[in-house]
């Protein structure tokens, strides 16, 4: 069974990102950049379900300017077969990357689709089920848990005051989410091993898809400072300071 998971280049997530003087953005030049946090949980994911022998090969696709192929070469290093990376300077929205990632898919027939559930640079939460309705396929999104049984896989998320398990037919998309699993650290040999990992390239034009932006960025702004706190001397003087000055109670 062969596995198709989904890898952002971001901004790192230790990196506190500025706002663009003019407001337009944030300012990403000369910050580091790195595998989307979920996306690592992804392809963690993959690798073990390789090793338990569920998935025979697993494909690592990522959207985005050249620098992708060091996202997709850490990726083979944790364990991926094989790369895709569709290249483009285009700044891509969540749709766009879905049918991307359809067409991908359409070449490839995986049964299993493995996202992170967002990406922390726009934290849309939006490309793995657009990608299942796309797709018409089944989605198992936010998964804390991850079985693959014989032509169907059950995932389940933790929902308010318990878990929710939901058993999708292959071909399935799933989301991951923070707790499914702790990444593996790669080590040095596993980095030189993925140098000669096969890496495809195919430029954005030839997968025939309308990647046009439909959003417009008006503005992009810090959050407002936030004044310091007070030490209050009781339970009391805590109480009339919310019924009083902040009137939350
Ligand atoms: P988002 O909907 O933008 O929050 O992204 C959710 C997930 O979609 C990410 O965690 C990735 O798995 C996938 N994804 C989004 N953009 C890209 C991209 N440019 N290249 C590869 N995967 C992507």
């Amino acid at each position: 069974m062969k596995a198709l998971v989904a890898v952002k280049r971001v901004v790192d997530f230790n990196v506190k990102v500025r706002v663009k003087a003019d407001g337009s953005d944030v300012d990403i030049g000369n910050v580091k950049m790195s595998m989307n946090p979920f996306d690592e949980i992804a392809v963690e994911e993959a690798v073990r379900l390789k090793e338990a022998g569920k998935v025979s090969e697993i494909v690592v696709v990522s959207l985005g300017v050249k620098q992708c192929e060091e996202t997709l070469r850490t990726a083979l290093a944790m364990g991926a077969d094989r790369a895709v990376h569709v290249e483009t300077d285009a700044k891509l929205e969540p749709l766009a990357v879905a049918k991307c990632l359809k067409a991908v898919a359409d070449k490839e027939q995986p049964q299993l689709l493995i996202l992170g559930k967002q990406a922390i640079d726009d934290d849309a939460n939006q490309t793995a089920q657009m990608l299942a309705a796309l797709l018409n396929a089944p989605q198992g999104t936010f998964a804390s848990k991850v079985e693959v049984g014989d032509g169907e896989v059950s995932v389940t998320r933790e929902i308010d005051g318990g878990l929710e398990t939901v058993a999708l037919k292959l071909p399935a998309v799933i989301s991951t989410d923070l707790r499914l699993n702790e990444p593996r650290y790669v080590k040095l040999p596993n980095i030189m091993a993925a140098k000669k990992k096969p890496l495809e390239k195919i430029a954005l034009a030839d997968l025939g898809v309308d990647a046009a932006p439909r959003l417009n960025q008006v503005k992009v702004a810090e959050p407002k400072a936030r004044s310091a706190g007070i030490k209050v001397e009781s339970v009391a003087e805590l109480v009339a300071k919310l019924k009083n000055e902040a009137k939350v109670i």
